[in-house]
């Protein structure tokens, strides 16, 4: 038994409705995200990937990689990809107190210009989700959280489990979560080009998460 959902419960959707989950469309569109990048191997090969089918994404960028990485940061949104913050040092939480949270959050806005946020592990306490906004100095900020997981990140599962945990899962504005990490590239690999082929195979559209400013 796994220690994760792959579909987001209905009641987690009810608990938190001010959170996205899935976008509300009647096209055939999905949201692919990846989390935890820039990497300067996965990241590229994620960009190089997503042109080739003209597919855009969000990307949830942690602080001190986009600090590491600024060129590959620069890519991905002259590439037309939308980015997020994902906390500096990709925080849990659940284990620290809403000001240590907040100020990480803050330290991350300075290097990532978005008005999106998605808590690593999807844990935030809700004192923290409240001062999300103004962590971010912003009117509002919107938490993006997911309703399909991939689970690439668990190497217990095989690459092909991983795969039809997205085509068996998504459905039409699903928001899909990929780690561009080097931990996730092992199933990315295999995944992310069938995914993106079938996809394409079925008429669906990737589109970025847009700016709700
Ligand atoms: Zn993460």
């Amino acid at each position: 038994m796994h220690r994760y959902f792959i579909k987001t419960p209905w009641l987690a959707r009810v608990l938190f409705p001010s959170f996205l989950w899935r976008v509300n469309t009647k096209q055939k569109e999905v949201y692919l995200t990846f989390d935890d990048g820039p990497h300067e191997v996965v990241t590229p090969w994620v960009l190089d990937q997503l042109k080739q089918y003209n597919a855009r994404a969000t990307f949830f960028c942690i602080g001190k990689n986009v600090v590491a990485h600024p060129d590959i940061y620069d890519r991905i949104l002259a590439e037309g990809h939308a980015v997020g913050n994902h906390t500096h040092n990709h925080m849990n939480g659940w284990k620290v107190t809403t000001q240590e949270y907040i100020g990480d959050v803050s330290k991350a806005s300075k290097f990532i210009h978005s008005n999106l946020f998605r808590p690593p592990y999807g844990k935030i306490k809700l004192s923290q989700s409240r001062q999300i906004s103004s962590a971010m100095h912003l009117q509002k900020a919107r938490i993006v959280m997911w309703d399909v997981l991939s689970a690439d990140f668990d190497l217990s599962i095989s690459a092909e489990q991983c795969l039809q945990n997205v085509l068996q899962h998504y459905t039409q504005g699903s928001v899909i979560v990929f780690h561009d990490s080097e931990k996730a590239f092992t199933h990315l690999k295999y995944t992310l080009p069938l995914v993106l082929k079938h996809l394409h195979s079925r008429g669906y559209t990737c589109r970025n998460i847009e700016y709700v400013r």
